[in-house]
């Protein structure tokens, strides 16, 4: 299917992208295979999904559970892994856990104590990243860096979450140069937590960087990068 914009199919713009990735690795002096790409798929068609994950796709980023959920169930023969990337509901706790593999946004005790408590009844354990407020945005959420190590140490203590690093979503510039410190922070962050940590092996993902700015994202030392409009298209 053709994207009207650019005329370009998915499996093209993906190619692109994969290519913007390992020159960006290259620059950093990165190996590719500690990149991950997440597909960000919110407002996308199935079909459109589907294409994606037949050009190699293996990670879908969801933003809305419900949405999630749905597609989830149309795509269910296909070998992909589930992030949850939005704010998440407490009430929709128990959905995530049920239908995510990994939570990238957990932001919250009150989160951290349902999604253990769902993760618990269906007896798994679900890997999590931390979200971080970065900015300090009123209308963005996540843990402030000032309470990252004290809430890191409480959420912690749940047998069920798999703390596996931090993530963030900073503020909007129209230069990807911008994002620079707030990439760079977020690292500074997360060694700062692996120094403290018994286990600093576990403490290995640095979910940053989306279609403007994913490059800078990776030079700065992302693991994991979210992308939707650079392989999808405009969004509806
Ligand atoms: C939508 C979204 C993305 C992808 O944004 P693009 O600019 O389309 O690549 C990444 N992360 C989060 C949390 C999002 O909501």
């Amino acid at each position: 299917m053709l994207d009207c914009l650019t005329m370009k199919t998915v499996a093209e713009n993906l190619a692109l992208v994969r290519k913007r990735i390992e020159a960006a690795c290259e620059k950093a002096g990165r190996d590719p295979a500690g990149v991950k790409l997440v597909g960000v798929t919110k407002t996308v068609p199935v079909e459109r999904i589907r294409e994606g994950v037949d050009a190699g796709i293996t990670i879908l980023g969801e933003n809305y559970i419900q949405e999630a959920r749905r597609k989830k169930e149309l795509l269910s023969d296909l070998p992909v892994s589930w992030h949850c990337i939005g704010h998440l509901q407490t009430n929709k706790a128990k959905f995530a856990v049920d239908c995510c593999n990994w939570v990238e946004t957990l932001d919250r005790q009150s989160l951290a104590l349902e999604l253990n408590r769902h993760a618990e009844k269906m007896q798994r354990t679900i890997p999590v990243l931390i979200q971080v407020n970065l900015g300090a945005e009123e209308t963005k959420s996540g843990i402030s860096p000032e309470d990252l190590p004290a809430f890191f140490s409480r959420a912690s203590a749940f047998e069920r979450l798999d703390i596996r690093g931090l993530m963030a979503l900073p503020p909007f510039f129209d230069q990807p140069e911008r994002a620079r410190p707030y990439f760079r922070r977020l690292r500074e962050l997360l060694d700062r937590l692996r120094q403290g940590s018994a286990l600093p092996e576990k403490l290995s993902e640095l979910s940053m960087g989306m279609s403007g700015d994913f490059e800078v994202a990776i030079e700065e030392g992302a693991t994991l990068v979210r992308i939707g409009t650079a392989i999808f298209g405009g969004r509806t």
